[in-house]
């Protein structure tokens, strides 16, 4: 069976009326209120290609339109979702496919492995992810804090400095060239 799970109710999307569960996300900010529209186009697109994923989030960054989908590729769904989701500036649509978990989507989005990820709060309630990868990409790091609504820092991880070692080598030897004489 095909199916979409999304945060908001399938008969209220394709209605337009919104029940008050689906308005008070909406009111709150959880969902942002053009979202509704992606929403609706894979609910629509579920009846015609199969489907079995859950909906994280939505993002647009320049002129794409980023849609994080829990579930595997689909080919074609791309397409349909530009065909079928219209908004004023966007002119492509990238799905990001991630199977499980914080962890996966942060790397389905950053493209990179995931060495680490904290949570840190500040006085004022809000809290930032600081997550630690190999590469610097703070571009990722945008489109990561749109898609996870939290602010999301990228942190490379220092690499190791091959020098420090070379000369540890070399010391090395020169006690072993010692140790002969
Ligand atoms: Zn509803």
């Amino acid at each position: 069976m095909s199916s979409v799970r999304a945060p908001l109710h399938q008969a209220c999307v394709e209605s337009g009326n919104l029940c008050s569960v689906c308005a008070y996300k909406i009111n709150s900010n959880i969902i942002a209120s053009w979202e509704v529209d992606v929403i609706k186009a894979l609910y629509e697109i579920s009846k015609n290609v199969k489907l079995n994923h859950r909906y994280e989030s939505s993002a647009i960054a320049g002129s794409t339109l980023y849609v994080a989908l829990e579930g595997p590729p689909v080919e074609e769904l791309e397409r349909e979702l530009a065909r079928r989701v219209k908004m004023r500036g966007v002119e492509r649509v990238r799905v990001i496919y991630y199977r499980g978990g914080l962890e996966k989507l942060l790397e389905a989005i950053l493209g990179q492995r995931v060495l680490a990820i904290n949570r840190v709060y500040s006085s004022d309630g809000s809290s930032t992810l600081i997550v630690k990868v190999e590469r610097r990409d703070p571009g990722a790091a945008r489109l990561a804090s749109l898609l996870l609504k939290t602010q999301v820092e990228v942190e490379a991880i220092e690499p190791r400095k091959p020098r420090v070692e070379g000369a540890k080598m070399r010391k090395h030897d020169i006690k072993r060239v010692l140790e002969k004489i």
